[in-house]
């Protein structure tokens, strides 16, 4: 052949890197042999055998022992999934989607194939998927619109020990489906539960079924503690980082908790920079995050192998604590915290919070430094401080806001006070939820929760019923168009993009769409110019906006205009008069209403908090309006007001009536 007169650059040549490229092998097995040695392996025919006879089966073990992967593989080829769809469920999406994608890789198909999965607004199943990878979420919803869950044979609740209000939902509803299902004479519904080893006794008694233990296969996990407390985790899981990098070998991989994407992008950024200036000989680190709202070709990138002379180092939250088991981790640093979101009764408000972990938690943690070898987990917290942790999580359903679950159940004929749960609920909780649905409309009266014709359309759309409330009232403000776009965008992860040196342009950039009321209508101000722009990736990037994200937001719109088209809704739009849109926020949103004290800080009607507007808001720093309606409050030794947007107090008693006089708040100090 002719040598290529080309002149080659050195850049043309990093591909070719890629052909020498040594990578650090985790075992020198195929797929299949890694497969065979998970310790679910051993017993697939006793599953397959006790599920023959039974229809019911509580499977526990230890995280990583392959129950999440395998066991639907187990079951595909079983006589019974001949009668439908295997459903799985996960408490989390990126759990659903990530492990969709590694059975579907074991399976040798793709997603979306025999194997997909289905989360909020995203569905990769087919008429061919026979393994359904699902949140607890998008099951509950589905059992609306049939009771009976008719298109599946076999239904796994999995990481049943998370304990959502969700998964504790399901096993109700399931438990019910199997039972009429049987007596209709219709095809039987096998039910599994897989939870990892915690918390067994309660789910058996509540299920009457003996539980069946997978033999574990995990080695000794060192565990320090600090020696004082640390008022700066970040700064000691950062120290403690580079200790370890320093003076354990390099193919030893280390996995750190923290609370929440902030967190995570900070420390990744610090280690990667740190790790330039003091690289440690020919060595070097790769550093993973892991996180739900990460984007998804991300989310797998950690199971990556990395090369060799290489440390991987992965952030993640609590999400790897138990959905995902990430193979090659000899070292954890844990931060002794999660942020969780809960609810006050006494208040009334959903807060996002920094919390501390259980001991569970804390044990569930380091025990993920011993899946292949032994391990070390560094703890950046002293033993004595360990003492006032709580033995579990509190179950979700104890402190979560219960108004979307009652009206579900509902919708479902289910009176949430009699339903038998794992644990019951609240009984203030409960009534909370009555008095938010009827303020909502979604039933009569509070005493009398009897769903109404607002009711039921609320519960068809996958959102939240306060939302939901806004797309329904929005055709009688005359602003659908508005409201469709802007809850859209509220249900996306954030849309700006922030990069640390290029804050100044980006601010510049952003502030272009600025609407004086706030945070909403600059939102939808994005979103209208994003829908009018032909060259979408260039004015995103100019704009320092995430296409990602506003692309996600033009598919649940889309979804969204589907529901409301069947549900018979009008479609008009309010042009350039926004305050139709900020009047119609009122509707679903009025247990977010703050005012504006004396001394420049908001109180919130609901639970009359104090709280600030959070520095993210378009209204932070400018000119203080009187009345806002707020997103989100979020507690971080600051009460601050996520999403912020002005709204007229006079409007208020218009819109609802029941919400008295706004006025008397103004006279607190
Ligand atoms: P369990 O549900 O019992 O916690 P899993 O079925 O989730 O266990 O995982 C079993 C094993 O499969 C893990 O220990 C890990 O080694 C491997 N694994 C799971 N997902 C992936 C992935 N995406 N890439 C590589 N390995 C994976
Ligand atoms: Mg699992």
């Amino acid at each position: 052949t002719v040598p290529s007169k080309r002149k080659i650059k050195l850049n043309d040549l990093t591909d070719q890197k890629c052909l020498y490229l040594q990578t650090k092998q985790l075992s020198g097995c195929s797929i299949e042999e890694e497969r065979k040695k998970l310790p679910v392996f051993n017993c697939r025919d006793r599953i397959l055998k006790e599920l023959e006879t039974n229809d019911t089966l509580l499977i526990m073990g230890e995280t990583g022992s392959g129950k999440t992967t395998q066991i639907p593989q187990f079951l595909l080829y079983s006589a019974h999934a001949r009668n439908g769809v295997i459903a799985v469920t996960q408490p989390r999406r990126v759990a659903a989607i990530t492990i969709a994608k590694r059975v579907a890789q074991e399976l040798s198909t793709t997603v979306g194939d025999i194997v997909g999965y289905t989360v909020r607004f995203e569905d990769m199943t087919s008429h061919k998927t026979r393994i359904r990878f699902l949140t607890d979420g998008v099951l509950l919803r589905e059992a609306i619109c049939d009771r009976l869950l008719r298109k599946y044979s076999i239904i796994m609740l999995d990481e049943a020990h998370e304990r959502t209000v969700n998964t504790d939902v399901l096993l109700g509803i399931v438990k019910e489906a199997q039972h009429k299902r049987c007596i209709q004479k219709l095809p039987g519904l096998k039910l599994i539960i897989t939870s990892a080893t915690m918390d067994i006794d309660h789910f058996g008694k509540y299920l009457n079924v003996r539980g069946m233990y997978l033999e574990g296969r995990t080695h000794s996990v060192r565990v320090l503690n600090t020696k004082e407390h640390q008022a700066d985790y970040m700064h000691a899981v950062l120290v403690t980082v580079f200790e370890v990098h320093r003076t354990t070998p390099i193919n030893h991989d280390i996995l750190i908790f923290l609370t929440g994407k902030e967190e995570i992008e900070v420390l990744a950024q610090q280690i990667r920079q740190l790790a330039k200036i003091n690289s440690v000989g020919s060595s070097d680190v790769r550093v993973f995050t892991l996180y739900s709202q990460l984007a998804q070709g991300k989310q797998l990138e950690c199971f990556l192998p990395v090369p060799l002379n290489t440390r991987k180092i992965v952030i993640a939250t609590n999400i790897a604590e138990t959905s995902i088991t990430i193979p090659g981790i000899r070292c954890v640093i844990d931060c002794g915290f999660v942020k969780e979101k809960s609810y006050s009764p006494t208040s009334g408000l959903d807060i996002l919070q920094t919390v501390r972990i259980s001991k569970a938690q804390a044990w569930q943690r380091s025990g993920r430094a011993g899946r292949d070898a032994p391990g070390t987990c560094y703890r950046t917290y002293t033993k004595e401080e360990m003492l006032s942790f709580e033995n579990s999580a509190e179950p979700e359903i104890l402190r979560a806001n219960l108004t979307s679950t009652t009206l579900q159940l509902l919708a479902l004929g289910i009176n949430i006070q009699d339903f038998n749960l794992l644990d019951s609920p609240n009984v203030k909780c409960i009534s909370n939820a009555y008095t938010t649905l009827e303020n909502l409309g979604a039933i009569k009266s509070a005493k009398l929760p009897n769903i109404t014709s607002l009711g039921r359309l609320m519960s068809q759309f996958p959102l939240d019923p306060k939302y939901s409330k806004l797309l329904l009232s929005a055709p009688t403000f005359g602003c659908m168009e508005e409201m469709l776009s802007l809850v859209a965008v509220l249900s996306t992860e954030n849309i700006y993009v922030n990069p640390p040196d290029k804050m100044e342009l980006a601010t510049l950039a952003h502030a272009k769409f600025k609407s004086k009321y706030g945070d909403h209508l600059t939102l939808l101000n994005i979103y209208k110019c994003f829908e009018k722009t032909e060259k979408t990736k260039l004015w995103c990037h100019d704009n320092f906006l995430n296409i990602r994200n506003l692309i996600y937001a033009r598919n649940v719109r889309c979804q969204l205009l589907e529901i409301s088209t069947k549900l018979g809704l009008s479609f008009n739009s309010c042009g350039e008069n926004l305050d139709s849109v900020r009047k119609c926020l009122i509707t679903g949103l009025f247990g977010n209403i703050a005012v504006l004290q004396k001394d420049g800080e908001y109180l919130t009607i609901t639970g009359r908090h104090r709280a600030k507007i959070h520095p993210s808001s378009v209204l932070h720093g400018s000119y203080k309006p009187k009345c806002v309606i707020f997103a989100e409050m979020v507690l971080t030794g600051r009460n601050f007001l996520r999403q912020v947007v002005e709204i007229n107090s006079e409007w208020v008693e218009d819109v609802v009536p029941f919400i008295k006089d706004l006025s008397y708040i103004n006279i607190e100090k």
